[in-house]
């Protein structure tokens, strides 16, 4: 399952970044995914849920999911604008943009250990 091999690289994420004794403290995990990441947040959850009978590790860390809306930045005028209804269209000049700069990937926004 997608989500599944998206936990296990989460994982991998976390194991890469913080020494052992540290994991030991976690508490939260916080992550963010965008709109057009292809991800679907209750499977995602569904899979982190599921990964704790093989990986009983992380049994008592929270799991949190923010969706993250589709920006695009105009390469005419700088202008950041929120995508709404897959209108690609810059807010202040109205021309067009595929450059989009939020809203297309995952990733680990934050993560809380206890003191
Ligand atoms: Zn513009």
């Amino acid at each position: 399952m997608h989500e599944t091999s998206i936990v296990n690289g989460i994982y991998r994420t976390l194991e890469q970044e913080f020494e052992v004794e540290k994991r030991n403290k976690m508490k939260a995990i916080y992550v963010k995914v965008g709109i057009l990441s292809n991800i679907e947040p209750r499977l995602l959850m569904n899979a982190y849920e599921a990964s704790h009978m093989t990986n009983p590790f992380y049994q008592n860390v929270k799991f949190n999911i923010e969706m993250v809306e589709l920006k695009i930045q105009c390469e005419s005028c700088d202008h950041i604008t929120e995508v709404k209804n897959y209108r690609f269209l810059c807010d202040n000049c109205q021309k067009p943009s595929k450059n989009v700069i939020q809203g297309e990937e995952m990733l680990i926004h934050k993560v809380e250990f206890d003191d």
